[in-house]
């Protein structure tokens, strides 16, 4: 026989007749009992009916014995009472039987169906001595066929045994089932709320991620309408986080996301949200905000945090914010609209040079709409040939003697006319539209240089984003340098420090291909922007131009003359030409020559101008640097082709 379940099983007799109440007992727990009636038996037995055998009965080897409790009720109704008081215990019984007639109370299938309604799981014999009822009546009237069973009077003790041991084991089976299921269903439970919970939160940060952010911002901007008070979204961009991530390594970058998390979770209150809404962009909803200080003070918080680096690795990481905000209800009430504002908020901030924090302001969406007609005006531009190159000489310090032309871009507007590179070339970049821009200038130069005499060489200014967004920049400029025939040789490439920071390895990567073709790689504007003479070092760049702000006399300072100096002796000493930018009178031209300059460029030289006005330099080649001695401070006289001063036509575009 199977191990039985040794815990107590507990069976309850419904019965009217006494005496059958002291068969069960005989039968179940091995009791002797006499068949007679005995009016006292249920005080005799009590109704807790802790009868537990010690064996000796009629089946006291089997699998009952010393494992049963039996409750006695002579009435339906006072069965129906112990179930349920068996059911608020927490010790419900396993099975009952039940006559199916006890006058003058309820009968048995009253008294089932009522004790079905407190305990489902209880087991049932239905004890019968007619034959009014059928096994299917039964069942019908009760409405089910399952934990029911039909023993007809009179009974066989066997059969009372086998069918106490089976359905109190089957009860038992049952519960245990039950529980199983429970216990399933509890972790299933807890399995979806921690999904429900990771689907709404980054996984890196722990933040609330931009599905949860979504929700918060309903929530708090439902808060603004009900309660009257504001609420702000700031988004906070980590600066140059790529050129982190590419410099100091991912694990590195991925604490710097951790770190940032933490702080930005210290500065705000229990009812603010942040989120992480992916990348190196963050967000903050401030929420039941009362005055428009409380903005301020929580943006000059999270200013704070980027004042100390983070250390990690026994390194020190600085990190800045770029920043931008949006209030409701002052700049919107609705959560998308507030996002988008927010979104031009940090955009401007970035367009200002970063590490800044701006409130959004009306005039940013004139600003939007300006960046799409320029971007339109390019792609028309670019479609109807309204484009074009001036070009600018860069001669020797010492001799005058002419090496390269600069490329500069020009746009030549149907109404605005001139328009200067600096106006869209920013955009040109945000946009994209530099690599189809990009390409047309580096054939256009080429194209044109091929035309000079051998010795003179073409500068081209190429975009970071050319080297971000064109995968195959080397193979482009191989193809058109044999398209065009230009010699590599006469080819220059300038590129500003923020190609190299953007994306450093590729970047140096390509530009050593380019030089082993025969490019020239010239560092431009040095001195301005991330400055970093790391990149010089790491890089053999053949020319490095400071940039005019140092040059310009104007602007002179000590700091700018030693960095000046600085740039010079480095040109020296790393055997790189060195140009010196903007150079606009002869006081100018001697600082630069008398700090090392290797070649100059500016107004004082020549200005950028269109390729038919090149020939004048083409017969000697060189220009002359002497200065009239009696106007030592004076431009040289060159033709030069205005350029309009852009803000007359500025209406015409915006
Ligand atoms: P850049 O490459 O540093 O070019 C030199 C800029 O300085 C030119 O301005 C030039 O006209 C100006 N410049 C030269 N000498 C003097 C001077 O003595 N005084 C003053 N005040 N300015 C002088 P430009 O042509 O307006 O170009 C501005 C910038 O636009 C360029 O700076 C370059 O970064 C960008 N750019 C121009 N053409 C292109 C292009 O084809 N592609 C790309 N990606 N950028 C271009
Ligand atoms: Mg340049
Ligand atoms: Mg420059």
């Amino acid at each position: 026989m199977q191990s039985m379940n040794k815990k107590k099983r507990r069976i309850l007799i419904i019965d009217d007749n006494r005496q059958i109440h002291l068969d069960y007992r005989k039968i179940l727990e091995g009791q002797s009992c006499t068949t007679e009636t005995n009016e006292d038996f249920l005080e005799f037995f009590g109704n807790e009916g802790e009868g537990e055998s010690s064996g000796g009965g009629t089946f006291s080897s089997e699998p009952l014995n010393g494992l049963v409790t039996i409750d006695s009720a002579l009435q339906g109704e006072d069965g129906f009472k112990l179930v349920q008081h068996s059911i608020e215990d927490r010790n419900p019984y396993h099975l009952a039987f039940v006559d199916l007639r006890m006058p003058p109370g309820w009968d048995g299938l009253k008294t089932v169906a009522k004790i079905w309604q407190v305990d489902p799981e209880l087991q049932i014999v239905i004890c019968s001595a007619y034959s009014d009822n059928s096994y299917a009546d039964i069942c019908n009237k009760l409405g089910r066929s399952d934990s029911l069973l039909i023993l007809k009077k009179p009974f066989d003790a066997i059969e009372v045994y086998q069918l106490a041991v089976a359905l109190t084991e089957k009860w038992i089976l049952g519960r245990k089932a039950r529980l199983k299921q429970e216990d399933l269903e509890l972790l299933v439970a807890k399995r979806t709320e921690e999904l429900k919970l990771a689907s709404l939160q980054d996984p890196l940060t722990k933040l609330t991620n931009r599905t949860g952010f979504s929700t918060q911002l309903d929530l708090a901007l439902s808060r603004v309408s009900r309660h009257g008070k504001m609420a702000a979204v700031f988004l906070i961009d980590i600066d140059y986080f790529k050129q982190i991530n590419d410099n100091f390594g991912h694990p590195t970058g991925d604490q710097l996301l951790i770190e940032v998390a933490k702080r930005l979770k210290k500065c705000v209150r229990g009812t603010d949200t942040v989120a992480r809404l992916g990348g190196d962009e963050f967000a903050i909803i401030q929420s039941d905000v009362e005055s428009e200080g409380q903005f301020r003070g929580l943006l000059r918080r999270v200013e704070q945090l980027q004042k100390s680096p983070l250390e990690y690795e026994q390194r020190k990481i600085e990190f800045s914010f770029s920043i931008g905000v949006a209030t409701c209800p002052l700049d919107s009430s609705d959560a998308s609209d507030l996002l988008r504002k927010s979104d031009q908020a940090l955009y401007r901030s970035k367009r200002d040079g970063r590490a800044m924090s701006r409130f959004y302001s009306p005039e940013m969406d004139s600003e939007l709409l300006r960046t799409q007609r320029i971007f339109q005006g390019l792609k028309t531009a670019l479609a109807e040939d309204q484009l074009l190159l001036h070009y600018q000489p860069i001669v020797d310090a010492q001799s005058g003697a002419i090496r390269t032309f600069e490329a500069l871009i020009r746009w030549y507007h149907p109404e605005r006319k001139m328009i200067p590179p600096n106006e869209f070339i920013p955009i040109a970049e945000e946009t994209g539209i530099i690599a189809p821009i990009g390409d047309w200038v580096l054939e256009t130069a080429c194209l044109e240089a091929q035309t000079w005499p051998v010795g003179i060489g073409v500068s081209v200014n190429m975009s970071p984003v050319q080297f971000r967004e064109q995968n195959d920049v080397v193979s482009r400029v191989e193809e058109i340098l044999k398209r065009t025939g230009l010699a590599p040789e006469r080819l220059a490439i300038e590129i500003t420090e923020s190609a190299m920071i953007s994306q450093p390895k590729y970047t140096s990567d390509c530009l050593r291909r380019l030089r082993e073709m025969g490019v020239s790689i010239v560092l431009d504007d040095f001195g301005v922007g991330y400055s970093s003479l790391s990149y010089v070092q790491s890089f053999p760049f053949d020319r490095l131009k400071l940039d005019r702000s140092f040059v310009s006399s104007k602007s002179a300072s000590d700091k700018t003359r030693a960095i000046m100096k600085l740039v010079g002796s480095l040109g020296v000493n790393l055997d790189i030409v060195t140009t010196a930018e903007g150079v606009e009178t002869f006081e100018e031209l001697k600082l630069v020559q008398e700090q090392g300059f290797r070649q100059i460029q500016g107004y004082l030289i020549g200005r950028p101008e269109p390729p038919a006005e090149l020939l004048k330099y083409f017969d000697s080649q060189i220009i002359d640097l002497v200065p009239p001695s009696d106007q030592p401070n004076v431009a040289l006289p060159f033709p030069v082709i205005e350029i309009p001063n852009v803000h007359d036509s500025q209406s015409n575009v915006d």
